[in-house]
């Protein structure tokens, strides 16, 4: 009834495996990783069914014990019978009676033949009775040693029962052992990482995406790592915008645009089909998923509304109206985006009246504030000067603290500085996703390598 019992020496070596790889995870290859994730999903596999099983032999060991319980009962009263039947003398008695019965009918019957008294229809009940009363004693003799030879059975019978039973168990128990045992291994590896399901803020599998008849990106397969900056590269019309903005379903908007495949945020939620690929029942909206995974676009795009109203729209329309509670996001979001020291003195002048620059720091406040998980963002400081786009960047390293960032980008410089890893799309093809500094260094395919040298793009 229960799976094919897990090796438990297989089942280290996964451990040991699962944990090297995530103890190197900052210099995984995209296969590697691969491997991590796989073997990731094995062990949290093993462990539903190693806790199933828990269950089940714990619930069959009770069940088990209660029946040999009853049996032990059973035993312990047949036991108490056949001393009973051994004791009783009312049987003895019984038997005595009727044997002195037959014994002073027979004196009577004797008595009366010598005296040859006309007695006959006396003595004839008298005989009869003598044989009836033998009759009796006999059946009575035969009951009684049935009796205690049926008691002596079934007490010897329950008692090879009642070993099996125990037999039965002892290996009950010692399988829930190895289970236990067994799910400690995974809990011990598990347990050095808490967030181990939400390592990765997507898991793409099988990505196509098509403008009608047009294919705009093939068979896209990637895990984006939490917490980390990753760089989109590749050269126009390649697909960056495209894959970014399927990320977060605002291509719906598109009508000839559809995609298939699997995209599931933080591992666990498909996008596409809103809900939790764990609990069926579980189900997310789709304007929770945009809270989650926040947009930043290339031109700045603040709201014709103060600085402080852009910042606070989200959350307002989010439900939050205290005014306190509000202004505490307004300034947090601003000091988060690095914008505050600039802007603090005069909130309630109009956003669009700021720089280049700030309007899109402001525009990260203004995603910041309704507490995503996920900053896209497409060419964010393609408009902007250097000086401005270098804030930016700084900004973005200050906060992969606390978000996943994916950054597409034109500038190889700006992908190397701030990205920890960077995908190479081309041609609606993700080429090479591996750590920045690997693809800037020594990438594997020759067509990332002519990219980054600038042979074209
Ligand atoms: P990138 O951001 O790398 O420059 P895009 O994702 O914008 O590339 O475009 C990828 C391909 O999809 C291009 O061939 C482009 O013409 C096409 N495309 C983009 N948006 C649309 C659209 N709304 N309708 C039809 N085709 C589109
Ligand atoms: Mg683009």
């Amino acid at each position: 009834m229960f799976k094919k019992e897990i090796q438990k020496d297989i089942l280290e070596q996964k451990t040991l495996e699962f944990s090297s790889l995530r103890s190197n995870k900052e210099n995984l290859s995209q296969s590697e990783l691969l491997r991590y994730e796989q073997l990731k999903k094995e062990l949290n596999r093993e462990r539903v069914t190693l806790s199933k099983d828990i269950f089940s032999l714990d619930k069959k060991i009770n069940a088990e014990k209660a029946t040999l319980l009853l049996k032990i009962n059973k035993k312990n009263k047949q036991e108490k019978t056949i001393e009973e039947i051994k004791n009783s003398d009312s049987l003895e008695l019984d038997i005595n009676e009727k044997t002195n019965n037959i014994n002073s009918l027979k004196e009577i019957v004797i008595e009366k033949k010598a005296a040859k008294e006309e007695y006959s229809v006396e003595l004839f009940e008298l005989v009869n009775l003598k044989a009836d009363l033998k009759k009796i004693l006999k059946h009575q003799k035969k009951l009684f040693t049935l009796t205690i030879e049926k008691v002596v059975k079934d007490i010897e019978d329950n008692n090879v029962k009642i070993t099996k039973k125990e037999i039965n168990i002892e290996a009950l128990e010692e399988k829930l052992k190895n289970r236990l045992d067994l799910i400690k291994i995974i809990d011990g590896v598990f347990e050095k990482d808490k967030n181990i399901e939400n390592d990765f803020s997507f898991v793409i599998k099988n990505l196509n995406v098509f403008y009608g008849e047009k294919q705009a990106l093939f068979d896209i397969n990637i895990n984006i790592p939490k917490n980390k900056v990753i760089s989109i590269i590749g050269p126009s019309g390649c697909g960056k915008s495209t894959f970014l903005r399927t990320l977060n379903r605002i291509n719906d908007e598109i009508s000839v645009f559809s995609a298939e495949g699997e995209i599931l945020l933080d591992g666990e939620y498909d996008i596409y089909k809103l809900r939790s690929i764990k609990n069926k029942n579980d189900k997310i909206e789709i304007t929770e998923l945009r809270t989650k995974i926040g947009m930043i676009f290339q031109q700045p795009n603040p709201f014709p509304m103060s600085i402080a109203k852009n910042v606070s729209y989200g959350p307002k329309i989010n439900g939050i109206k205290n005014k306190a509670i509000l202004n505490e996001l307004i300034e947090s979001s601003l000091k988060d985006a690095a914008l505050w020291d600039e802007v603090s003195s005069n909130l309630n002048a109009l956003g669009t009246s700021l720089s280049g620059g700030q309007q899109q720091r402001l525009c990260i406040a203004r995603t910041i504030a309704n507490k995503p998980e996920i900053l896209l963002m497409d060419e964010p400081t393609s408009a902007l000067d250097p000086i401005a786009a270098s804030k930016i960047e700084d900004l973005i390293l200050k906060l992969k603290k606390d978000y996943t960032i994916i950054i597409v980008t034109h500038s190889m410089q700006q992908a190397a500085r701030v990205s920890d890893y960077t995908a190479f799309f081309y041609e609606g093809e993700l080429i090479e996703f591996d750590k920045t500094q690997k693809i800037f260094s020594n990438p594997k395919e020759k067509r990332t390598d002519d990219y980054i040298r600038g042979k074209f793009g």
